[in-house]
C-alpha cells in the first residue's frame, strides 16, 4: 500500500465508521501491518493510506518482541486524564519530529476483527500511539497538539518541505 503524504487532503478528513469486518477488510488489514511495518512505523491510521474508515493498527506494546500488532476499529476514547509531553512523527509527514501534548493515560473501547468490543487502558508510549492515531480518524495531525506558536513554526517548514 502507499501511504499518503501530506498535504493530501484525505488526511483532513474526518472518517466514517466501519459497518462491515468482511474478509476484504481482513486483507487491508494484513497489508497495513505489512506497509507499517516495512516503513519502520509504530502505527497507521486507515486515512494514510487512503482508506477513509475508522481504523488503526499500531505495534502492540505489552509485548516484549514488539512482533505483534492491534488492530483497533471504531475505537471511542472514553477517558482521558493527565498531561505528557512526547515526540512524535508521522509516516505522513516523513522527516519531521517534535514535542506535542498527549494525555497520560486513557480508556478506548474499540472492536477486534472479530466483532467483540475490547477496552483497552494503556499507559505510556501506547497510550501515546493510540491518541496519535486515533487523531487520524478525526483528520487531525499531530502538529495541531503542539502549542499554536510551534505548530505554526513547524507547518511553515513543513509546507515548505512539501508544496
Ligand atoms: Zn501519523
Amino acid at each position: 500500500m502507499d501511504i499518503k503524504i501530506y498535504p493530501d487532503p484525505i488526511l483532513k478528513q474526518e472518517c466514517k465508521e466501519v459497518s462491515n469486518i468482511d474478509s476484504s477488510f481482513v486483507r487491508n488489514i494484513d497489508n497495513m501491518i505489512k506497509t507499517m511495518k516495512s516503513a519502520d512505523g509504530i502505527g497507521l491510521a486507515a486515512p494514510q493510506v487512503g482508506i477513509s474508515e475508522r481504523f488503526f493498527v499500531c505495534v502492540d506494546f505489552s509485548n516484549d518482541s514488539k512482533e505483534d500488532s492491534l488492530v483497533l476499529i471504531n475505537p471511542v476514547i472514553v477517558k482521558a486524564e493527565g498531561r505528557i509531553e512526547s515526540k512524535e512523527g508521522c509516516l505522513s509527514i516523513p522527516g519531521f519530529y517534535d514535542y506535542v501534548f498527549r494525555y497520560e493515560y486513557i480508556q478506548i473501547n474499540a472492536l477486534d476483527l472479530d466483532g467483540n468490543e475490547i477496552i483497552y487502558n494503556p499507559e505510556g508510549i501506547q497510550s501515546v500511539v493510540f491518541q496519535h492515531e486515533y487523531d487520524h480518524l478525526d483528520g487531525i495531525l499531530f502538529p495541531e497538539r503542539m502549542s499554536k506558536i510551534k505548530k505554526d513554526i513547524l507547518m511553515k517548514k513543513i509546507d515548505k518541505e512539501f508544496r
